[in-house]
C-alpha cells in the first residue's frame, strides 16, 4: 500500500537528516520532495502545496530543541500534517436505533456491494449487532444475487423484492420487516452507475428521504485517485453523506484518494476495505495509516488482528506446551490457521516497522503456507504428535502424500526441530531477560 509514496517522503526527510539545525535554505529540497512525491501520488496539486506550506511554516517556527535532531523533528511534523490531513482522530459510526439505517451509495464496480456484506459481518461479529441487509438496486437482477450470495457466507438476511421497480418502497418495506424480525441495523445497497448521473442521484436522494439514514456512506475505489475525490464531490453535494468507505486499498493505490476526499469534502473516511475477503474491513485510523505511510509500520493495528483471532484459553495452553518442549506439529498446524484468518500475509508483515519497505518486491502469496500444510496434513495424528516416530519411509509416504519433494519433507523437518530448540533455549532463559539486548 502506498509504496512509492512511502519511499519518495522516506528519501525527502533523509536528506535533512545530517543537518544541523532547520534553515529556510536547507528545508527548501526537502519541502519541494514531498511536494512531488504527493502530487505523484495522485494529490491535487493545490492540497500537496498547502501541505508543504504547513510543514515548512512549522518546521521554521519551531524552537530549537537540542534533544531532537531537525531530522526527527520534520519526521513528527510531517506525520502530524499527515494525520490531520486524513481527519485527525477517527469518527464514530453511528448504530443507534431501533433499526438503525446505513444507506450505502457510489458508482458501480466501486465496491458497495461487497462493502454492505462486509460490514453486516464487520458489526454483527465486533458490533453484537443483528443485521439485514436490503437490495434497493432495481435495475440489475445480478446485483440481487450477488448480495444473497455473500448474505449467506456471512449468514445474514437479504432483502429483496425483485419485481419491485421502486427502490423507496423497497428501502421502507425493508426497515418494517427489520423491526418485525428484531433486527436493529438495515445496511441498504443502493444502485450505481457506471458515471454520475441525475437518475441515480435522484433515485438515492429520494431514499435518503423515505428512511432518514444514521449514517449515509460513500464508497469509492481507492485506485481511481483524483477522480475518486471529484466523485465524492458531486455525491456529497447531493446526499450530504455522513462518511467515506475506501476500497481496494490491497491494490496498487499510490494513496491519493486516502489523502485528499477529507480536505475536499470535510466528511471523514470511516472504513477501508482491503481485499474480496467478507472479514477485509477495518476502522479508518488517520494516525494509523500516516505512520504506514512513513514507513513506521503499524503495531497497533497487528495486535488487534492477533487479539481477535487468538483466544486466551487456547494461547495459555500453548505457552504451557512450549514451556514443556511439547511443542508439536499439530501446535504448528492450529497456528498456521489462526495467522492465516488474520489477513493477508504480506499486509500483516507490511505492519512491522521497516519490513514494509524490506518485502515490498517479493511476492508473497496467501498460499505461502500451503505446502506446509500439505506436509502435516499428510502425516498421522500420532505423527504430528510425536514427530520422533517419523522414520525414512514414514517421510517418503508423507513427500508423497503432499505432493513434495523427499528433500522438501526433511528440509521441513528440519527447521521445525530448529524451532523447537530455539523454544528450548528461551525456556533456559531467566524470566524477564528474554529478547533484551544489551
Ligand atoms: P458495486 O458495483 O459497487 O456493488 O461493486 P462490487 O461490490 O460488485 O465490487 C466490484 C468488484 O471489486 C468485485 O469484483 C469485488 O470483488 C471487487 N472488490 C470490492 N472490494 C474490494 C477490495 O477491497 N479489494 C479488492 N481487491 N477487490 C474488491
Amino acid at each position: 500500500m502506498f509504496e512509492n509514496l512511502t519511499d519518495r517522503l522516506e528519501s525527502a526527510l533523509k536528506q535533512i537528516k545530517g543537518e544541523g539545525r532547520i534553515t529556510e535554505l536547507n528545508i527548501a529540497a526537502t519541502v519541494k520532495d514531498i511536494r512531488r512525491a504527493l502530487v505523484d501520488a495522485d494529490v491535487n496539486y493545490k492540497i500537496a502545496k498547502d501541505f508543504t506550506d504547513r510543514v515548512k511554516d512549522k518546521a521554521l517556527g519551531e524552537k530549537v530543541l537540542t534533544a531532537v535532531s531537525p531530522g526527527q523533528l520534520m519526521v513528527k511534523i510531517v506525520k502530524d500534517e499527515l494525520v490531520d490531513l486524513m481527519g485527525g482522530s477517527e469518527s464514530e459510526f453511528n448504530s443507534k436505533g431501533n433499526p438503525a439505517v446505513i444507506l450505502i451509495a457510489g458508482l458501480q464496480g466501486s465496491g458497495k456491494t461487497t462493502f454492505s456484506a462486509k460490514l453486516a459481518n464487520f458489526l454483527k461479529t465486533r458490533g453484537r449487532l443483528s443485521p439485514m441487509l436490503v437490495a434497493a438496486d432495481i435495475y440489475r437482477p445480478a446485483a440481487i444475487d450477488q448480495l444473497k450470495v455473500l448474505g449467506e457466507q456471512i449468514q445474514v438476511d437479504v432483502y429483496s423484492e425483485p419485481e419491485n421497480k421502486n427502490a423507496v418502497q423497497i428501502a421502507s418495506n425493508a426497515i418494517k420487516e427489520a423491526r418485525s424480525k428484531n433486527k436493529n441495523v438495515v445496511i441498504i445497497d443502493t444502485a450505481g452507475r457506471l458515471a454520475i448521473d441525475e437518475a441515480m442521484m435522484t433515485e438515492v436522494a429520494n431514499v435518503k428521504s423515505a428512511v432518514n439514514p444514521n449514517e449515509i456512506l460513500f464508497v469509492v475505489d481507492s485506485m481511481t485517485g483524483q477522480d475518486a475525490v471529484n466523485t465524492a464531490k458531486a455525491f456529497n453535494d447531493r446526499l450530504d453523506f455522513t462518511g467515506v468507505v475506501l476500497t481496494k486499498l490491497d491494490g496498487d493505490t499510490r494513496g491519493g484518494a486516502a489523502l485528499s476526499i477529507k480536505y475536499t469534502v470535510q466528511k471523514p473516511i470511516k472504513f477501508v476495505s482491503s481485499g474480496e475477503k467478507l472479514d477485509t474491513l477495518d476502522v479508518f485510523y488517520p494516525e494509523r495509516m500516516a505512520q504506514r505511510i512513513l514507513g513506521m509500520g503499524d503495531i497497533t493495528t497487528l495486535v488487534e488482528k492477533a487479539q481477535q483471532q487468538f483466544d486466551e484459553e487456547q494461547a495459555r495452553k500453548l505457552e504451557k506446551k512450549i514451556r514443556k518442549n511439547q511443542f508439536n506439529f499439530e501446535d504448528f498446524k492450529q497456528q498456521l490457521e489462526q495467522i492465516k484468518k488474520m489477513g493477508n500475509i504480506k499486509d500483516l508483515l507490511g505492519m512491522i516497522p521497516g519490513v514494509g519497505k524490506a518485502i515490498k518486491d517479493i511476492d508473497i502469496s496467501d498460499d505461502a503456507f500451503k505446502g506446509i500444510e500439505a506436509m502435516i496434513n499428510s502425516m498421522t495424528i500420532k505423527e504430528r504428535e510425536d514427530p520422533d516416530l517419523i522414520n525414512m519411509s514414514r517421510k517418503q509416504r508423507i513427500a508423497k502424500g503432499s505432493g513434495k519433494g523427499l528433500d522438501e519433507v526433511n528440509a521441513f523437518l528440519k527447521q521445525f526441530e530448529q524451532m523447537k530448540q530455539m523454544m528450548k533455549m528461551m525456556n533456559k532463559m531467566p524470566m524477564g531477560r528474554m529478547g533484551m539486548k544489551r
